[in-house]
């Protein structure tokens, strides 16, 4: 599971793709101040969860 912030949604689904070789799921987090932590690329505010499966 990645956490990222809108810029990194890209990298983190490839990344996702590329590690796992299946199709990302992609939440949206509705309420950021309760992500569990920042972005994983650049550690602003996570706007996004892409989970593996
Ligand atoms: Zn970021």
């Amino acid at each position: 599971m990645i956490y990222c912030c809108e810029d990194h949604v890209e990298l983190a689904l490839d990344v996702i793709v590329d590690d796992y070789f299946v199709a990302p799921k992609l939440e949206k987090i509705e309420d950021p101040g309760k992500a569990e932590s920042g972005c994983e690329y650049c550690g602003k505010l996570a706007v996004y969860m892409v989970a593996n499966g």
